[in-house]
């Protein structure tokens, strides 16, 4: 069983000519709501990449408006146990609202919503679940002191804990040594490591020395860093392929590479198996629709 404690948002998408100046009305073009939050976003990769049909459930919270509907629905419809995801009276559902320009440029407003609803009440009902659980994978998108209570109740259970610092924000002291595999994108370990620079082996270490004792970067089109107790440190290429979206590419990595950790594989076999999902992922448009199906990924 893999359990993901994390957020669900409609992500509400508008294209527009150009961004409107303060005060302006401007004419939109085509309007789509699509699945997404990245806690939802991993759980449906991890589902979806899953080779042994391992069951996966969220711990979540959703709000008591049609959007909290579509999202229960399109969460069940991926074979994802909706048991410990929670509705919320009088409070609206996640969202994210995104502006795209005729020059692909993006402009994002997040609404939490029910996300910042999530409370330490809610994981201590959903103990029993997590207790049962092989891997734990939390982001940063519900409220951090949840984000550590649940890192202490799973490292205390003798779970595999792994967390994707997203949105990036400093982490409390102490929470990297509970972690087994930290995953993040370049931004994200400059901003942890507190350096500005591009040396990811630099930036790794720095991560390390601080108790992160398995690091994954990754690096866009230029792959994924990864540096391991047991392993040791590795950079491997990224698969090549015509990207045309890379919207969800590091939540389609990570389902991937805990799909393959979680099935007894390495981890450098994990690494090449969550690459090989995401470059399926950036070759379609949009996030949880772009996220392949195990069939699909060939190693
Ligand atoms: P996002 O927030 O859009 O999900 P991210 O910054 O978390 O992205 P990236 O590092 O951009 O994650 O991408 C994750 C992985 O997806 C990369 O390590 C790589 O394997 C794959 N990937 C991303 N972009 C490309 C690309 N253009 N071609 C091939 N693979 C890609």
């Amino acid at each position: 069983m893999i359990v993901i404690i994390g957020s669900i948002n409609m992500d509400l998408v508008l294209r527009v000519p150009r961004m409107p100046m303060p005060g302006e009305t401007l004419a939109g073009g085509k309007f789509m709501t699509i699945p997404g939050g990245k806690g939802a976003n991993q759980a449906v990769a991890c589902a979806r990449l899953c080779q042994d049909g391992t069951p996966v459930a969220m711990v979540a919270c959703l709000g008591s408006d049609a959007f909290g509907g579509q999202m229960r629905a399109s969460i069940v419809a991926n074979g994802i146990d909706d048991r410990y995801i929670a509705d919320i009276a009088d409070e609206a559902t996640g969202i994210a609202s995104i502006l795209v320009d005729d020059q692909a440029q993006n402009s994002i407003v997040l609404a939490a919503g029910a996300n910042a609803r999530l409370d330490v009440a809610q994981l201590e009902r959903a103990r029993e679940l997590i207790a049962s659980a092989s891997i734990v994978l939390l982001q940063l998108e519900v409220p951090m002191p949840v984000v550590t209570y649940a890192i202490d109740m799973a490292h205390a259970l003798g779970k595999t804990v792994v967390l994707n610092p997203a949105p990036a924000q400093a982490l409390p002291a102490g929470m990297l040594e509970k972690i087994d595999y930290l995953i993040l994108n370049e931004i994200e370990a400059a901003m942890l490591a507190e350096e500005e620079s591009d040396d990811i082996p630099m930036l790794v270490a720095k991560l390390r020395s601080r108790g992160a004792r398995n690091v994954v970067v990754t690096l866009g089109e230029k792959g994924v860093y990864g540096h391991f107790e047991r392993a040791g440190a590795r950079h491997l290429d990224a698969q090549k392929v015509k990207a045309v979206d890379t919207t969800a590419a590091g939540d389609t990595f990570i389902g991937g590479f805990i799909a393959a950790l979680d099935a007894g594989r390495d981890e450098f076999t994990a690494i090449a198996y969550g690459q090989a999902a995401a470059a399926i992922s950036v070759t379609r448009t949009g996030a949880q629709i772009s996220i392949p199906m195990r069939d699909e990924v060939r190693l």
